[in-house]
């Protein structure tokens, strides 16, 4: 049956047999399956970030992104010392967009691009494709590893934007007083379809953010286990290699209860279960357990602050000028990409810059210490 269904229903399908043969699967499963599937995953199949496509991001919206992000990489670089070789490594890079605007940008600082050695961690090979030829024009040596763990050793700054909110997420409901993990299964009205069923009692309650711990009944809580994979990755590097980890994302400063998985597909939200593999998911990063998490394995946490006061304050309004000044014609599309990137009711609240860094590194430009 997999073998005869079109390409956009193959995953539906084998999924359905799945559920079949194993009953309810959580909705990590789910996720990798939909977004990661080698041939008809969501993330192999296409290329789906831009105007045209599904979603668009911050490196997309305006060059003015990376830029800011390439001159904050060499001031950050020059804090470590300016040490050469130095590991400029991406994860989860797009279209390699943002990579190219930092590099552009970074020439400023004398021997930044020279030192760098940039490392691209990417699960699409079709996205590789896209990055190899962004990145082709670039100078700067360029290669790929399979997570974070077989990147170069070595003095590192670190990058990611959107890539820890399509991490599988996990959720757990309350129901009588015990937290249980939310699982899909078929709907037994319409066993085409996907329904979410509550499964077992969790037996790791301690995963569930603690100020949400106690909720009363019907209370949904998520619990991102990707994002402490990637902390540990990062705690284990930089114990032995200084550093810093710069992501940006979207998501609150603390935990807060509730569903955030979304679908997006051509730039509409869509229902989650609902061909997957056709659509993008994507669930809000939790900062505060994120920080807290950094913290307690021995990271230094600066942020998260909002991406407007990041960016602004890393001088964007002053590159949007200049920007305007050398090509008068774009003045008022440079003007909306700013207000896009920066503006509260845009991206500027809701997405925001957290650093974790080695301990002992100076703090990273931009950002103060994170508390509590
Ligand atoms: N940073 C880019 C793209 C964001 S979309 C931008 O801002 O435009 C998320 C990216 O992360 C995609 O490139 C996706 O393929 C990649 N990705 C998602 N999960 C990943 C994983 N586990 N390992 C490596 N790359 C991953």
């Amino acid at each position: 049956m997999t073998e005869e269904a079109a390409p956009s229903q193959r995953i539906a399908a084998a999924l359905r047999e799945r559920i079949a043969r194993e009953g309810a699967i959580p909705l990590p499963v789910f996720m990798i399956e939909a977004l990661f599937d080698p041939v008809a995953g969501y993330y192999a199949t296409k290329d789906p970030i831009g105007a045209g496509a599904d979603f668009i991001t911050a490196p997309e919206i305006s060059q003015m992104f990376g830029e800011l992000l390439g001159l904050w990489a060499a001031e950050a670089w020059a804090g470590l010392g300016a040490p050469s070789p130095v590991q400029l490594i991406e994860l989860g890079p797009g279209k390699g967009t943002m990579m190219a605007d930092m590099l552009r940008a970074g020439r400023a600082a004398t021997g930044f691009t020279e030192a760098a050695r940039v490392t691209l961690i990417e699960a699409s090979a079709a996205l590789k494709m896209v990055q190899a030829k962004t990145l082709a024009a670039s100078t700067a040596s360029l290669g790929w590893a399979d997570g974070l763990e077989r990147a170069a050793p070595g003095p590192a700054l670190i990058f990611g934007n959107e890539f820890l909110d399509c991490l599988p997420v996990r959720q757990a409901v309350k129901a009588e007083g015990r937290w249980r993990e939310r699982c899909v299964a078929l709907d037994p009205e319409a066993p085409e379809r996907f329904a979410f069923v509550l499964g077992p009692v969790l037996t790791d309650e301690d995963f569930i953010p603690e100020t949400l711990r106690d909720a009363p009944d019907g209370s949904l809580a998520e619990m991102r286990p990707g994002d402490l994979q990637v902390v540990d990755a990062l705690a284990a590097r930089f114990a032995r290699h200084p550093g810093h980890a710069l992501f940006i994302d979207y998501g609150p400063a603390k935990p807060e209860p509730g569903d955030t998985l979304q679908a997006i597909r051509a730039h509409e939200k869509v229902d989650p279960l609902d061909a997957p593999g056709t659509a993008d998911l994507t669930a809000r990063v939790d900062f505060g357990t994120l920080a807290r998490a950094a913290s307690l394995a021995g990271l230094q946490v600066h942020g998260p602050k909002p991406q407007g006061a990041f960016l602004t304050g890393l001088g964007i309004e002053q590159r949007a000028a200049m920007l305007a000044r050398a090509r008068p014609e774009a003045r008022e599309r440079i003007a909306r990409q700013l207000h896009r990137l920066t503006a509260a009711d845009e991206m500027g609240d809701l997405f925001k810059a957290i650093c974790l860094s080695s301990p002992g590194a100076p703090p990273p430009p931009g950002l103060d210490p994170w508390t509590a």
